[in-house]
């Protein structure tokens, strides 16, 4: 899938929507989740265009990864789940429930979030 330059991401990047803004450095913007699904649920997505994680993971520099996940580690601390407990989710494509086509990771904490939920198999 070719990148949407109009996503909502994409336009919140370049300022031309509003988001509650937690954290921002050279590699990526944090932001809360409009619908939170926990009490903190923060969304860290990088500055460059990528459509989702197999995106970002084949395409991007070592700087950008390291600056994507040195800030997501920086998020968690700020959005203060690092001493609580945090869950980091991707949704890679429109069947794994992604429904916003610029990568992403969820940040969900701010309460005890039980077991693992891994998909059951057939
Ligand atoms: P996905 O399903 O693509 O992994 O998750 C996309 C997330 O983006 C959803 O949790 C949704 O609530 C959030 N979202 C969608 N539009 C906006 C928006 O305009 N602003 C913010 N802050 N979050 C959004």
């Amino acid at each position: 899938m070719a990148y949407d330059n109009d996503n909502i991401f994409a336009k919140i990047l370049r300022g031309e929507i509003p988001c509650d803004k937690v954290h921002e450095t050279e590699h990526a913007l944090a932001f809360r989740d409009i619908a939170p699904k926990t009490p903190v649920h923060v969304l860290v997505i990088p500055k460059g265009a990528y459509v989702d994680a197999a995106d970002f993971n084949a395409r991007a520099s070592d700087v950008e990864k390291i600056g994507f996940w040195q800030a997501v580690h920086e998020t968690t601390a700020i959005a203060g789940v690092d001493g609580s407990g945090f869950r980091l989710t991707t949704n890679n494509g429109a069947s794994a429930g992604q429904i916003v086509f610029h990568f992403h990771v969820h940040i969900n904490g701010g309460r005890p979030l039980g077991g693992g939920k891994q998909p059951k198999g057939e």
